[in-house]
């Protein structure tokens, strides 16, 4: 079995190979934490959180990276509409957006890092920005010098002119070239703010993924995915960036872009107002069946979203959990089917391998012998496995349905705390810890994460 992934930059499927086999690296541009995030922004964490597990399951390890954008002009904007300090609107939401994927089974990246607590290393790689010529320093902002850099534009593979419509850029008296782009921009008054060798001032969106992922995947990672609205400018930037404060080494190998989904004909968006959020779908609808529905179109298509595709969804998942409750007498091991693993090789075929476990539960409704129908319930297990599906009991699943608000809760909460571990905020930890137990609900650190029960 081989993996084959389609990269934007060679607009080509290719074998991935990763730089160490031993640990392939995956960088994901993160939200932007200023309020609930909707369903179209859950499909590039579902996929390739999807992915991530399948590099895992190949090289026996992975290096993923997921960032969260906490410094923003639309974070400010929230702030002070609320009169509130940035970190009460960040914390909130951050913390939204991990009970939200919890709840579509997308488990926490390896590494989460954030854009505040990465100031330093964004000072140090715009500094050698300007020491090599690529930026320069004008009113108090930092610029990056596009024709600087004779990449410019390889990813995305436009001609400068519509590269600035595309771009809609703002024309600024300071900037050089209308193309130019911001790296540094000073803070007054209330606006968060850093010092740096040009005042006090912020990052701009660009370098922040640029540094983030240097500081903890090195100079050249294989993979760097996110939607395909990302690819111009903000990953073309990301490029520039990086590639001219290594020398011109590679940034990475793989660039990995998913598809738009749709709402009512047009790309979902919160600029748009036609946003459904995953806070309130998963209280309207099992969980599961949403993300069977984000699964049921390859990544790279765009993806139509609305109540029929649910609707579909869950009669896909009773008609599986049914085939699943009439093998409950069996026990099987769940092992994932090779066809599985082979569609998921094809550039992560999931509407292929959503037919194969079509193909699997149809082949066990016809039951057998009772090797059979052993068989028959690995592979379903196994194949819900790799796809994140089929993870409750047959009981529960017709039982509840829907998810349960305050498991949802408790699971946001339990992430919130692994993530203030990982970041070595223990005293955050502890807390979380504490006010979980105080309302009867106590944690076990295992081998296979954080499990909780009542007490
Ligand atoms: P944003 O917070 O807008 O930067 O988006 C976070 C992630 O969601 C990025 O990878 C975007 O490309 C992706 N995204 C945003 N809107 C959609 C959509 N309608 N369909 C699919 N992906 C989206
Ligand atoms: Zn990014």
């Amino acid at each position: 079995m081989s993996l084959r992934l389609y990269n934007t930059l060679t607009r080509q499927s290719e074998p991935f190979i990763p730089l160490d086999p031993a640990c392939p690296t995956m960088y994901v541009c993160g939200p932007t934490v200023y309020d609930y995030v909707h369903i179209g922004n859950a499909r590039p964490y579902v996929v390739f959180a999807l992915l991530a597990a399948l590099l895992r399951r190949r090289h026996g390890a992975v290096r993923y990276a997921r960032n969260i954008t906490d410094v923003d002009d639309k974070i400010n904007a929230a702030a002070s509409a609320q009169g509130v300090p940035i970190s009460a609107i960040t914390d909130r939401f951050a913390a939204a957006f991990r009970e939200d994927m919890a709840a579509l089974g997308v488990p926490p990246p390896d590494i989460e890092p954030t854009a505040t607590g990465h100031i330093a290393q964004i000072v140090a790689m715009i500094e050698r920005l300007v020491a090599g010529g690529h930026a320069y320093a004008a009113d108090g902002h930092v610029l990056f010098a596009v024709d600087s850099f004779a990449g410019y534009g390889k990813l995305s593979r436009r001609d400068p002119d519509d590269m600035l419509a595309g771009a809609r850029v703002e024309v600024a008296p300071y900037k050089r070239a209308p193309g130019d782009f911001v790296l540094w921009k000073p803070s007054t008054g209330d606006l968060p703010g850093w010092p740096s060798p040009w005042g006090q001032g912020r990052p701009g969106w660009h370098i922040e993924c640029s540094a983030m992922a240097e500081a903890h995947l090195g100079e050249t990672i294989d993979i760097h995915a996110g939607g395909v609205d990302l690819q111009f400018p903000h990953h073309e930037n990301e490029i520039a960036q990086s590639e001219c404060a290594h020398g011109g080494r590679p940034f990475a190998r793989y660039w990995l872009h998913n598809g738009m989904l749709n709402f009512a004909g047009t790309k979902m968006s919160k600029s748009l107002g036609n946003i459904e959020k995953i806070h309130d779908l998963v209280r309207a609808h099992p969980p599961e069946a949403l993300r069977h529905a984000l699964l049921s179109a390859h990544y790279r298509q765009p993806l139509e979203w609305s109540d029929a595709v649910i609707e579909q969804s869950l009669r896909t998942l009773d008609r599986l959990y049914g085939t699943l409750r009439d093998l409950a007498d069996i026990d099987a091991p769940a092992l994932i089917p090779p066809a599985i693993e082979a569609a998921l090789d094809d550039d992560l075929n999931t509407p292929q391998a959503l037919a194969e476990l079509a193909r699997i539960a149809a082949d066990a409704r016809r039951g057998g012998s009772t090797d059979a129908r052993r068989r028959a319930k690995s592979d379903l297990l196994g194949a819900g496995v790799a796809l994140g599906l089929l993870q409750q009991s047959p009981a529960d699943w017709f039982a509840r349905g829907v998810g349960n608000g305050d498991d949802l809760r408790i699971q946001g909460l339990i992430d919130a705390r692994e993530a203030a571990r990982q970041g070595r905020d223990f005293a955050r930890a502890d807390g979380i810890r504490d006010a979980l137990a105080a309302e009867g609900v106590l944690l076990e650190d295992t081998a296979r994460g954080v499990r909780w029960k009542r007490a």
